[in-house]
């Protein structure tokens, strides 16, 4: 109680006066969401069960390239999923309201930030509602994808359509790196929130955060970092909503 009760405090204060912030919504938000975990252990036993393939060799550009029928048979029942949006969005969404966000960067590709009412989202790894036909660039939302063939095509040159997500391995757009980098500089507070995963392109970003106020909220403990202004060792739907009352 005693020193996560101070640091939250801590960061109603750092919220109150704040006007230009940037939070990164990690895993953990998205799991608290009420999406299984693909990357997670007892998900990826299951996985390998019931696909005779890991959750790796799965959700690849590589097997949507050369098993497209196993990628979205995997896509559909494991990555659309249904979707609950936790207290931490809407506490996000409030801070917007407020006109304190600059911009809300999620690993999640569901839009469930948008869901709870956030408007000024990046969304590095792209989402699941705008898929596109690679060659005609016509676009497709997420009922075709769902509904489809086995292996959904464009209905004009009968191309496999491209999920709207950046799987992993593949890079980020250049024009999201340039908004990242951006807002991040231009941050006067950097939230980080439910983060525990090694997420290289997001950490990389970090670096361009110049000032003070720099706050890790997880669930999961973590190894003093000095560059970590605030840590606040719970979850982020506990203690965000309690932060901006
Ligand atoms: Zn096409």
């Amino acid at each position: 109680m005693g020193e996560n009760y101070e640091n939250i405090e801590r960061l109603r204060r750092v919220l109150r006066d704040a006007n230009s912030i940037v939070a990164f919504c990690g895993s953990d938000m998205v799991k608290t969401s009420g999406y299984a975990d693909i990357e997670s252990d007892d998900v990826f036993y299951d996985i390998e069960e019931r696909y005779h393939a890991s959750t790796t060799e799965l959700y690849s550009s590589r097997c949507l390239n050369t098993r497209p029928e196993k990628f979205f048979d995997f896509y559909r029942n494991e990555v659309i999923g249904e979707q609950q949006i936790s207290a931490g969005y809407y506490a996000l969404a409030e801070l917007e309201r407020r006109g304190k966000i600059r911009s809300i960067i999620t690993k999640d590709v569901h839009g469930i930030p948008q869901k709870a009412g956030c408007q000024r989202v990046i969304e590095p790894l792209g989402n699941i509602y705008k898929n596109e036909c690679p060659k005609c660039k016509r676009q497709y939302g997420i009922e075709y994808i769902r509904n489809g063939d086995k292996v959904p095509r464009c209905e004009s040159c009968n191309t496999a359509i491209r999920p709207g997500i950046v799987l992993p391995g593949e890079m980020i757009p250049n024009h999201i790196m340039t908004a990242m980098v951006d807002a991040i500089s231009r941050a006067d507070v950097l939230l980080l929130l439910g983060m525990t995963e090694v997420f290289y392109e997001l950490e990389k970003m970090i670096q361009y955060y110049k000032q003070d106020k720099l706050i890790y909220i997880r669930k999961t403990p973590m190894e003093p970092n000095r560059r970590v202004n605030i840590f606040i060792n719970d979850s982020v739907e506990a203690v965000l909503p309690q932060a901006i009352i």
